[in-house]
C-alpha cells in the first residue's frame, strides 16, 4: 500500500481551521497524515479582539484551545513558529526543525500594514493577537493610573486610533463604552479624556454605504470620538502623532488600524507578493506550485471584475473548506474546482446593543444589526465547535 500523503496545514486560524476540520471531516482513514503547525496552542476569534483590546471583554473569551476544535486522532497538532517554507525542497522550517510536506496550505493570516510611516512600528499598539490586545488593555489602564500620579499630563487621557476601516471602528466603540467605567474606577473626570480617530480618506467605514456610516459616527461622536478625516497619520513618536496638517497631537496611546498586508514568510520564502499577499489561481494554488494553496489574509482572490476581494474572516473560512476540498481531489486524482467566494455582507459593531450592517439588499442598523453580528459569530462557533462552544463563548450575548 501506498505511503499515505502528507498534508501540512500552516496557521490555526479563520482559514486554517476550516481547512483542517474540512480534511478531518472527508479523508479516509490511512489516506493522508494531517499535520497543523501554529505558533500557539489555541485558535483566536481575530474579528472578536476589539473588546479584550479595549477591555470590554475577558481576552480568554476570545480563544478555544485546538485540542477542543480538531480530533487529535485524525490530525497532528505542532505548536511552532514558521520561519521560511522550501518549495524545491517541500519543507517548511520552523523555529524547532523542519517538517516535510506532499502538499501545503498556507493560512499564515496578516499582520498590520505601516506603510513605512516612521515610529508607527516602534511606538504604536496593533490589534492583531491575543498576546497584543492583552498589552492594550493593560496600557490602557496604565494610562489611566499614571495620570492620577501627576494630573498635570491630560495627554495620557488621549487616545488615537490610526484608520476607520472596520479593526478602528469597531476598537473605538468599545473604548468609548470603557472610559466612563474606567473614569469612575479612578475618579478622572471624563471631559478630560479625548478619544481621537484619524483617518487618510475623506470618509470613514468604506464600503459601506453612506447613511450607516453617518449613523455610525453620529453614535460615535456622541459618545465623545473626535473624527479627523481626510487627514494621514503621518509619524509617530513616544509622545504622540504627527498628522497631515503638521499638527503634533500628543497621546499617551496610538492604536494602529490602518489596514493589513500578508505574512512576510510568503516573501522570505521567494513567492511574488503584493504588500504581502499572493495572488492565488482559481484552485487558491500558488502560481507555479500545484503542491501549495495559499488562503486567508495572505492570498489574493480576484473578484468577477478582476479586483481584489478584501480579506477578511467570512473569505478566509470559505477559502479554507475549498481549499481542503481540493487537496483531497489532487490526492484522488480527481478535478479541482474552482472557489467561488458567496459575499454575505458585513456586519461592524458600534460597542454594545450597536452595529450597522449590510446584507444584501438589507441596510441594518442598532440593535438588529447588532443582533445580527451575533447570529453571525455563533454560527462561526457552531461550525467550529458545534453548540457547546457556542453556549461557552457567547452566553450573555443575546
Ligand atoms: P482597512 O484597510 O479596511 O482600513 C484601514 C483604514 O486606514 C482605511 O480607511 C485607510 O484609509 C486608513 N489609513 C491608511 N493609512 C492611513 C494613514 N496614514 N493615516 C490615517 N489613516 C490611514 O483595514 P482594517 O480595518 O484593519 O481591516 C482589514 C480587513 O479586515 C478589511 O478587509 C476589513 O473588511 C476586514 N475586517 C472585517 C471586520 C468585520 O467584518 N467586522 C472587522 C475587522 C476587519
Amino acid at each position: 500500500m501506498a505511503e499515505p500523503k502528507k498534508i501540512v496545514v500552516l496557521g490555526a486560524g479563520y482559514a486554517g481551521i476550516p481547512a483542517v476540520l474540512t480534511l478531518q471531516k472527508s479523508l479516509r482513514d490511512g489516506e493522508a497524515d494531517i499535520t497543523l503547525i501554529n505558533k500557539h496552542d489555541y485558535h483566536y476569534f481575530t474579528t472578536w479582539l476589539h473588546k479584550p483590546a479595549a477591555g470590554t471583554d475577558r481576552p480568554e473569551r476570545s480563544r478555544v484551545d485546538l485540542s477542543d476544535i480538531i480530533d487529535p486522532r485524525k490530525a497532528a497538532l505542532l505548536k511552532r513558529t514558521v520561519r521560511r517554507i522550501d518549495t524545491a525542497a517541500k519543507t517548511v522550517e520552523t523555529d524547532e526543525g523542519v517538517i516535510p510536506y506532499d502538499v501545503l496550505i498556507v493560512a499564515l493570516g496578516g499582520q498590520p500594514e505601516t506603510f513605512g510611516i516612521p515610529g508607527l512600528a516602534e511606538h504604536a499598539f496593533f490589534i492583531r493577537s491575543l498576546n497584543s490586545v492583552r498589552f492594550i488593555r493593560e496600557h490602557i489602564d496604565r494610562q489611566f493610573a499614571q495620570f492620577k500620579q501627576d494630573e498635570s499630563r491630560t495627554e495620557r487621557l488621549t487616545f488615537v486610533v490610526g484608520g476607520a476601516g472596520l479593526t478602528g471602528i469597531e476598537f473605538i466603540g468599545e473604548l468609548a463604552d470603557r472610559i466612563p467605567k474606567l473614569c469612575r474606577d479612578y475618579d478622572v473626570d471624563p471631559a478630560l479624556v479625548k478619544i481621537i480617530n484619524v483617518e487618510a480618506a475623506p470618509a470613514a467605514l468604506p464600503g459601506f454605504e453612506a447613511s450607516l456610516v453617518d449613523y455610525a459616527m453620529n453614535l460615535l461622536a456622541r459618545k465623545g470620538v473626535i473624527f479627523k478625516l481626510g487627514t494621514p497619520v503621518k509619524k509617530c513618536t513616544s509622545e504622540g502623532v504627527e498628522i497631515g496638517d503638521g499638527e503634533f497631537i500628543r497621546a499617551g496611546t496610538v492604536v494602529w488600524a490602518g489596514g493589513i498586508r500578508g505574512n512576510r514568510v510568503l516573501e522570505d520564502s521567494g513567492f511574488e507578493t503584493v504588500r504581502g499577499r499572493v495572488v492565488v489561481n482559481p484552485y487558491l494554488q500558488a502560481p507555479g506550485h500545484d503542491d501549495v494553496f495559499i488562503i486567508g489574509d495572505s492570498s489574493i482572490v480576484l473578484n468577477d471584475q478582476g479586483k481584489p476581494w478584501p480579506p477578511s474572516g467570512q473569505i478566509a473560512i470559505q477559502q479554507g473548506e475549498a481549499a481542503a476540498r481540493n487537496v483531497i481531489a489532487l490526492l484522488r486524482g480527481r478535478e479541482m474546482a474552482t472557489f467561488k467566494y458567496v459575499y454575505r455582507g458585513t456586519v461592524a459593531s458600534l460597542g454594545k446593543g450597536e452595529a450597522i450592517g449590510s446584507v444584501g439588499k438589507y441596510r441594518l442598523k442598532g440593535t438588529a444589526a447588532a443582533i445580527l453580528k451575533n447570529v453571525v459569530d455563533a454560527r462561526y462557533l457552531f461550525k467550529i465547535g458545534g453548540a457547546g462552544l457556542v453556549v461557552r463563548k457567547m452566553s450573555g450575548f443575546f
